[in-house]
């Protein structure tokens, strides 16, 4: 497995790199670790005005300082990388970089140096779930999940499910080692049923979100592995979510885009909802 690990030097992106050495190093046989940090360009008037040689210290320099404490943590663990950076705008390098080294994996951090705390995520993260074709998989800072926690995987029975569900089963044994799987279907809620309509609708509801599940079980039967099928309702995102809290999941597993209607967003609402409220890593595949 070929994993990209963009480090700004922030404690996000540290516990990220803290993530990838602690749970899934032990886990990966044949694996290329690659940590990259991507430095703005000075702007050439003033890189012609200090020169050459001023300017590629500085550019040396601020990489170290960036790269220097993902390196002593994978150091001290004896775990193989390469460390590298890159000239130009983060959230466009590390797309590119991803495809060019042909990547299974980006790993980063929810947020990072910058001060938008408030944030759902960071600038760079955002660019990168935008641009990326590679599957990304976004750690907060903050204590790692629990090893043993369940991998809840939202399904809502689109072609982008179906290819997490893809995903999940290809990297199971470092995904999901321990095959606690969930699946989790959530619909509307019903409404207070008073009318035949409203039992009519009730129960296609039902049909509906029993259809939305069979792409994933029919993968997940084929390879015999077995899972727990949940269909609730309410709000997604805020299901989702507070399952994974309740139950301490270790991984949510999503598609970029679901069955909804706003195609025009960068990431399906729900999708956008679990990644504000979730504390487990949330792993996107598109
Ligand atoms: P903003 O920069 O928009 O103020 P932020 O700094 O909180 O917000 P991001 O910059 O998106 O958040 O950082 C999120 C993650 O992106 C980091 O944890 C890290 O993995 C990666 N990252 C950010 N900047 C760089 C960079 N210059 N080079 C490599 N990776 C980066
Ligand atoms: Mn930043």
């Amino acid at each position: 497995m070929k994993i990209l690990l963009p480090v700004d030097g922030s404690s996000h992106a540290l516990n990220a790199v803290r993530y990838v050495a602690e749970r899934l190093w032990p886990r990966l046989d044949d694996t290329e670790l690659v940590l990259l940090h991507v430095h703005y360009r000075v702007p050439p008037r003033a890189a012609s005005a200090v020169g050459r040689t001023v300017v590629e210290g500085y550019y040396r320099s601020e990489a170290e300082a960036a790269l220097k404490n993902a390196q002593k943590l994978l150091d001290q663990r004896g775990i193989a990388y390469t460390a590298l950076r890159q000239p130009g705008y983060p959230g466009k390098v590390i797309p590119q970089y991803a495809e060019s080294m042909k990547a299974d994996l980006v790993v980063m951090g929810s947020h990072g140096l910058g001060a938008a705390k408030g944030l759902l995520l960071g600038s760079v993260t955002q660019a990168v779930i935008a641009d990326c074709k590679t599957p990304l998989l976004v750690i907060r800072d903050g204590q790692l999940p629990p090893e043993k926690g369940e991998v809840l995987v939202a399904v809502d029975g689109s072609a982008y499910t179906r290819r997490a569900v893809a995903y999940l089963l290809r990297h199971r044994a470092q995904f999901a080692p321990r095959g606690r799987i969930t699946l989790m279907h959530v619909s509307p809620s019903p409404g207070r049923l008073l009318t035949a309509v409203d039992r009519i609708l009730e129960k296609e509801r039902r049909a509906d979100s029993e259809r939305a599940m069979q792409p994933a079980k029919r993968l997940l039967d084929k390879v015999g592995v077995k899972y727990k099928a949940l269909n609730v309702t309410g709000d997604p995102g805020e299901r989702i979510a507070s399952h994974a809290r309740g139950n301490h999941a270790g991984l949510i597993v999503m598609g970029s885009h679901g069955r909804g209607s706003m195609t025009s967003l960068l990431l399906g609402s729900v999708t956008q909802k679990t990644l504000a409220a979730a504390r487990a890593p949330v792993l996107i595949v598109r």
